[in-house]
């Protein structure tokens, strides 16, 4: 007689292994996917992650692959027969990474699931999990906790505090683009309060050590444009103090209702986290971005550089005078650059293109922006 054993925890880890390809744990979206295993073994769920406790191996999983929303771009919707529906109780997976870790396989753990009875029993297994992980394995490592639409103000701060991250998926930048996409989400109610209250309960609780949250948005299924992408980014980025957004391009996935729809171009999303960090990290508006047509950057240059055609090229920035915002405009400046050229300018005159060589990586990148000693610097030809 053949007996059928239950699968281990660690079997259906490695069945779900690829669950969670387009969700982003870390600083570094893009490396992410690139650094993913493709074993269909357990090395498959864990990704090498930039995280703000250094680069590091982290489990992705999610409680449970089933669902009851329908998201148009999600494998995992309701009714999609292809899936390989997988549960695993708080216990299983909280036990599964402290396994895996006393091993020395993980550093961390990014936590999502699909919806079922609702957001705010979801929440509880996840919260639950990460309860475990802390209390009785005494956890220190990374994790990352998704919250899902509208959970509760107390389910938020509690994932707060056990997590360093969180992160609430707007996947589109308006409620129209949303309905298209996710019809039984929310827009505002379900996932825009959430970051806004994410932000009160950081200001309500200043001394209280508190994850710090992202959000992600699919790009390029529905119209959405990457102003209308930017502008809600460069809100959140005030308003809401998210440490980043994703900017995940759309993948088609046979049997959902957009799997005729072409695939984003991976340069589109590249553009976009260039232009995220200028209103990040560079204080950019939105404002100054260099849209072209209908709200799109230009794929074919990135936007700082296509910004200085317009802005720079005739009235280049004196390196000697310029301010340190100024000096971030130029295409090869970012902040340590611009600090180490104030630096180095109080100790001598800065006068030619080979000084620039000891400040940064590429100076000829700066070369049609900038004045040295008041003249534009001469560039040497490359003959390759
Ligand atoms: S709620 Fe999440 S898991 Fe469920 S269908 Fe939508 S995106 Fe997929």
């Amino acid at each position: 007689m053949h007996v059928r054993t239950q699968p281990s925890t660690l079997e259906k880890l490695i069945q779900i292994a690829d669950a969670t390809e387009f969700e982003p744990a870390g600083d570094q979206p893009e490396q992410e996917r690139r650094e993913r295993y493709q074993s269909h073994s357990l090395a498959e769920c864990i990704s090498n992650v930039s995280t703000p406790r250094g680069k590091m191996p982290v489990l992705k999983s999610m409680m449970t692959t089933a669902c009851e929303r329908n998201c148009y771009y999600c494998p995992f919707r309701a009714g999609r027969s292809k899936t390989k529906r997988v549960r695993f109780t708080p216990d299983e997976m909280a036990g599964a990474l402290d396994e895996l870790s006393r091993a020395g396989q993980v550093d961390g753990m990014f936590l999502s699931s699909g919806i079922i009875k609702g957001g705010v029993t979801t929440q509880d297994k996840i919260i639950d999990t990460a309860e475990i992980v802390r209390r009785k394995y005494h956890y220190k490592g990374y994790v990352h906790l998704k919250i899902m639409p509208g959970s509760e103000y107390d389910q938020l701060y509690r994932a707060m505090q056990l997590a360093d991250r969180i992160s609430v998926n707007l996947e589109a930048p308006t409620q129209a683009r949303l309905e298209a996409l996710a019809p039984k989400k929310e827009f505002t109610r379900e996932l825009l309060d959430m970051l806004m209250l994410a932000a009160q309960i950081r200001r309500e609780h200043p001394h209280e050590k508190l994850a710090g949250s992202v959000t992600q948005f699919v790009v390029g299924a529905v119209g959405d444009t990457d102003l209308e992408l930017l502008s809600l980014s460069g809100q959140l980025y005030r308003q809401a103090g998210l440490k980043r957004v994703y900017y995940s391009g759309f993948h088609p996935i046979t049997q959902t209702p957009l799997e005729n729809v072409a695939p984003t171009d991976p340069l589109r999303e590249h553009r976009l986290y260039q232009a995220s960090f200028l209103l990040r990290d560079y204080a950019w508006e939105v404002e100054e971005l260099p849209f072209v047509g209908e709200g799109n950057l230009r794929l074919d240059l990135d936007p700082k550089r296509a910004w200085a055609e317009v802005n720079l090229a005739e009235t280049p920035i004196d390196l000697m005078t310029a301010d340190r915002e100024q000096l971030m405009r130029v295409p090869g400046i970012g902040p340590k650059t611009a600090d180490a050229i104030i630096r180095a300018r109080r100790q001598r005159k800065l006068i030619d293109i080979g000084q620039l060589g000891k400040l940064m990586r590429a100076p000829e990148q700066t070369a049609p922006y900038i004045l040295l000693d008041g003249q534009r610097p001469a560039q040497q030809l490359r003959l390759f």
